[in-house]
């Protein structure tokens, strides 16, 4: 797992959530309200303490962007859209990661004997396109520090 699944799944298991998960109820738990907005083609927006998901939704695409919008507040300083493109798309990629290990667990998916990715959707709550059937197969993060570069000399 790299860093943002990390950070997921440990919130998940530190909350002790199952199922589907109230994702109002662990933005509070950050201080974040969470408002039904009215956008035409974005689907969420943090500003100040709260995040704001486009009301044309789904109740499981309300879930998946808020837990999106989440992994940004934690993972992510400063004003997205002030980053340069490859930065912007790389906190894009972090923040979905962030959010399929917090809405999403292999384990109890496992446990309750699912075999197709819309059984995994429909008891997480989650669009079925969120459901990555290979996200155990990302590789984890070089834990070397930047100094430690093998390719070091070449
Ligand atoms: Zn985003």
């Amino acid at each position: 797992m790299n860093r943002a699944q990390r950070r997921g799944a440990a919130l998940r298991r530190e909350l002790g959530l199952r199922g589907q998960v109230d994702v109002e109820a662990v933005a509070a738990g950050f201080g974040l309200g969470v408002r039904p907005w009215h956008f035409d083609v974005q689907t969420e927006m943090t500003m100040g303490g709260e995040i704001l998901i486009a009301e044309r939704l789904s109740p499981e695409e309300r879930r998946w962007e808020t837990a999106h919008a989440i992994g940004h507040r934690l993972l992510h300083r400063g004003n997205h859209l002030e980053q340069p493109k490859h930065v912007r798309q790389r906190h894009e990629r972090e923040a979905d990661d962030f959010a399929h290990e917090l809405l999403i667990d292999a384990e109890e998916a496992l446990a309750e004997g699912f075999v197709h990715s819309w059984e995994i959707a429909e008891h997480f709550g989650v669009p079925g396109k969120a459901v990555r059937v290979q996200a155990r197969l990302v590789p984890d993060e070089p834990a070397s520090q930047p100094g430690d570069c093998p390719r070091r000399g070449y």
